[in-house]
């Protein structure tokens, strides 16, 4: 005897069909596969993207190295700022440099005299770049109270040095003096290898 399968009829068909539909219908809604879902996630957690320049500004910013040099007065300041009460070192700064060669910013912590001035320019020449200049002081900044009565005095470091940041004052209080280091600070971030301003 003859076996005839049983043919589905046109109702499972259309049932059928409608499933397949309904298939790819929530197939096509699935949101697309996160890309970086391979990542195990304590490595996702401590992966940071950022520019070669933000890197290098954060780095070059967070260790300035100051030159040991204190001309006159204002190093007493200069020294209260680096010591436990103001703390520099909160900014990566306590290392005061012996060496210019070591050293990537001076702080003109004093009068300048004209017979000085050729040493200064010797020590800024002999630091490492990039390199800044914060002119600390009156005396610094315009050659203070002997600018106009003076005339070994020299009327402001920026005669013979590029200066960067001016903090004014005779003297200058460390908290000045720190406001001026995060000017600073600015400045440096805002540095780019590819202008070759820092
Ligand atoms: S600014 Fe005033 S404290 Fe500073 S070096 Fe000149 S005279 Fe001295």
């Amino acid at each position: 005897m003859e076996i005839v399968p049983e043919r589905p009829s046109l109702i499972e068909l259309d049932r059928h069909e409608g499933q397949v539909i309904e298939d790819m219908k929530a197939a096509s809604n699935r949101p697309l596969s996160d890309p970086v879902a391979w990542l195990e996630e304590d490595i996702e957690r401590n992966i940071l993207l950022t520019t070669v320049d933000a890197m290098i500004n954060w780095a070059r910013g967070s260790s300035v190295w100051p030159a040991m040099f204190a001309p006159a007065c204002c190093a007493f300041e200069m020294i209260a700022m680096a010591a436990s009460r103001f703390d520099v070192s909160r900014f990566g700064m306590e290392i005061f440099r012996a060496s210019p060669r070591q050293a990537d910013l001076m702080i003109t912590a004093g009068t300048l005299t004209w017979k000085m001035a050729p040493n200064v320019k010797r020590i800024y020449d002999q630091m490492a770049e990039p390199k800044w200049v914060l002119a600390m002081g009156s005396c610094g900044v315009s050659g203070g109270i002997f600018a106009s009565s003076s005339y070994a005095v020299v009327p402001g470091y920026n005669r013979i040095i590029p200066v960067d940041v001016y903090v004014p004052g005779c003297p200058p209080r460390p908290e000045a003096l720190l406001y001026g280091i995060r000017m600073l600070h600015q400045k440096i971030a805002k540095g780019s290898l590819a202008r070759h301003d820092n």
